[in-house]
């Protein structure tokens, strides 16, 4: 297989080039910065298929005016806990920015709150909204749905998006404990990486156009990506979709399809966080409770935390290796 050729780019120039990228397609200040930021820390924790990697179908809807790049989030606090943000039909980072601390606030105060975003499109990584959380002293849980693109269990036919679930737990004093995850085996931006790349892609990652399992993704791409763990991940799947859509009120992923232009971008959809403060919900003590648990989880022989990659990477503030070919293609968007 051939070397693939990368360039090295340091992460201030990463920035610089999305927040030119998204201002010259129509984003207002707030929402480019915004984007920019989401686009940067990316590649900063090495979340590669969902840093630059992304900015072609960010600016495919900015294009189409599926997406709004002036979008003015407003909030609405409707009870003590519970907060929504309406995203105005713009990227979700803007209105991730605009709520976050304002649910932040209610679940320190109140203990549990819980924010819908509406209206929006989410294309990003999920675990920087809940580690926002964690770094507050919160338990943070968020999920999003997509298009359809994974079969459920025992289906050979596209119907649950790829349902991304974000945990985390703080530490205060330690990096928190983060997972964000894909409830498909892997997430599409990885199998569209691997077919890009000529790479193949671990069993039951997904069917392809005849129905019948394969290692190629870019078979996989023409077919159906499946649920991580068969049927329990095809459960949480399901969970996803009535978080964030049955409890936002916004779309299903089939929903989503029938609504979406296919240009290349997210579809609209809605974001379901949860927020709990283990201060006010199980009192003085939580945090060494949970540290001793830490320990003995961490002494484990083969054991690795999640979120210990990313938060590693992020300590190296050196340049990143990004594929040419797509530095090529942003620039061309310039
Ligand atoms: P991975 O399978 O790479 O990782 C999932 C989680 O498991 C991460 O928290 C990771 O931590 C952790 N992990 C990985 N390997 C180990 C290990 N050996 N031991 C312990 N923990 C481990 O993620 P996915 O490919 O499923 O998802 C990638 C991204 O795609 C996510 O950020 C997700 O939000 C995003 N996505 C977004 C969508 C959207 O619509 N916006 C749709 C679908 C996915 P670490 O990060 O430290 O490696």
């Amino acid at each position: 297989m051939s070397e693939i050729e990368t360039r090295e780019i340091s992460l201030a120039d990463i920035e610089g080039l999305a927040l030119r990228v998204f201002t010259k397609h129509g984003c207002s200040a707030d929402n480019a910065a915004a984007l920019a930021r989401t686009v940067t820390r990316a590649e900063r924790d090495g979340s590669a298929s969902h840093g630059l990697f992304r900015v072609p179908g960010y600016i495919a809807s900015l294009t189409s005016g599926k997406v709004k790049g002036d979008a003015v989030p407003k909030i609405e606090q409707s009870l003590a806990s519970v907060i929504t943000v309406d995203g105005d039909y713009g990227y979700a980072p803007l209105a991730l920015e605009t709520g976050l601390p304002v649910l932040a606030r209610a679940a320190s105060e109140t203990g549990i709150a819980v924010m819908r975003i509406i209206n929006s499109f989410h294309f990003a990584a999920m675990w920087p909204e809940t580690e926002y959380l964690a770094e507050q002293g919160l338990a943070g849980l968020a999920c999003t749905a997509f298009k359809p693109s994974v079969a459920p269990a025992g289906a050979k036919q596209a119907f649950f998006g790829t349902n991304p679930i974000s945990f985390a737990w703080p530490r205060p004093g330690h990096t928190p404990i983060v997972f964000d995850m894909a409830t498909s085996r892997l997430a599409k931006g990885d199998v569209q990486i691997a077919a890009r790349d000529g790479h193949a892609v671990p069993p039951d990652t997904g069917l392809g156009p005849d129905g019948e399992p394969t290692n190629d993704p870019a078979e996989i791409l023409k077919g159906v990506l499946l649920p991580f763990g068969g049927y329990k991940g095809s459960a949480i799947a399901m969970m996803v979709e009535f978080l964030a859509a049955g409890m936002t009120g916004d779309y299903f992923s089939y929903e989503a399809a029938v609504h979406d232009n296919n240009d290349g971008g997210p579809a609209k959809g809605g974001e379901f966080i949860l927020a709990m403060s283990p201060q006010l919900i199980a009192g003085d003590g939580w945090q060494k409770h949970n540290e001793d648990f830490i320990q003995a989880l961490s002494a484990l022989e083969g054991i690795r935390l999640p979120g210990k990659r990313r938060h590693k990477n992020r300590l190296d503030t050196g340049p990143r290796h990004i594929n040419a070919a797509l530095l090529d293609k942003i620039n061309s968007l310039l």
